[in-house]
């Protein structure tokens, strides 16, 4: 599986319909300070269902639609695309190619498809679940995040490689349990008071 392309149009600086093709080996943007290179990362986060505009650099969700320059009028929606190549069959469909967009409007509302088919977002967060792709995934690492790993408390770092190896829904379950135990314990005891006082 890799990602062979992004469609763009209508999102942040993006005003035309740009694609960009990625090769199977290293792909470099480069480009002055300013000229979209890291909306292509934003695009790419929020195509994959990102609902926090604050890492998306934004103030409200309607900043990722392009607002306009002197030249050009705003436009009313933003639409991104993501291609994979799926020809190794890593993600469990019948497609050699699989699309995923997101189409969102000055209302506010966000449309998600995969291979042009409407979806929910959580349709697509469950395609990817455990593929360390998906916004929550480390295949995305923003500027900053390396600084925060290497100079981050020990213990803080180890919570992004249990992260990352996908054992802290374990440890959620865990606690979970944990809970319910120390409550049927609980239980229990006051349960045999009661007996006592019965007896
Ligand atoms: P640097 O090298 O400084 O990190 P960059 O190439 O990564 O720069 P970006 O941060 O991706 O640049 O792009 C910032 C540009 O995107 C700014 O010029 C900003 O005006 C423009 N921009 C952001 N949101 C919108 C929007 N909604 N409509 C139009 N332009 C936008």
């Amino acid at each position: 599986l890799y990602l062979k392309k992004i469609e763009i149009q209508g999102f942040k600086s993006f005003a035309e319909r740009t694609s960009i093709n990625f090769d199977q080996k290293i792909t470099a943007i480069v480009g002055p300070n300013g000229s979209g290179k890291s909306n292509i990362a934003d695009a790419l986060r929020w195509v994959l269902g990102e609902q926090s505009i604050r890492n998306l650099r934004g103030n409200k969700m309607e900043d990722v639609i392009f607002s306009g320059t002197e030249k050009k009028k705003p436009l009313g929606f933003a639409e991104v695309t993501i291609i994979f190549d799926n020809t190794d069959n890593f993600i469990p469909l019948e497609y050699s190619e699989i699309s995923i967009s997101r189409r969102m409007y000055r209302s506010g509302e966000s449309e998600f498809f995969i291979n042009k088919s409407p979806c929910r977002l959580k349709d697509i967060k469950e395609l990817f679940a455990d593929t360390g792709i998906g916004k929550e995934g480390y295949s995305i690492i923003g500027q900053g995040k390396i600084e925060d790993i290497i100079s981050s408390h020990p213990e803080n770092r180890r919570l992004i490689f249990e992260e990352a190896a996908g054992i802290v829904k374990y440890k959620l379950n865990k606690q979970d349990a944990i809970r319910k135990l120390d409550k049927t314990n609980a239980n229990i005891m006051r349960i045999s008071d009661l007996l006592n006082e019965v007896d």
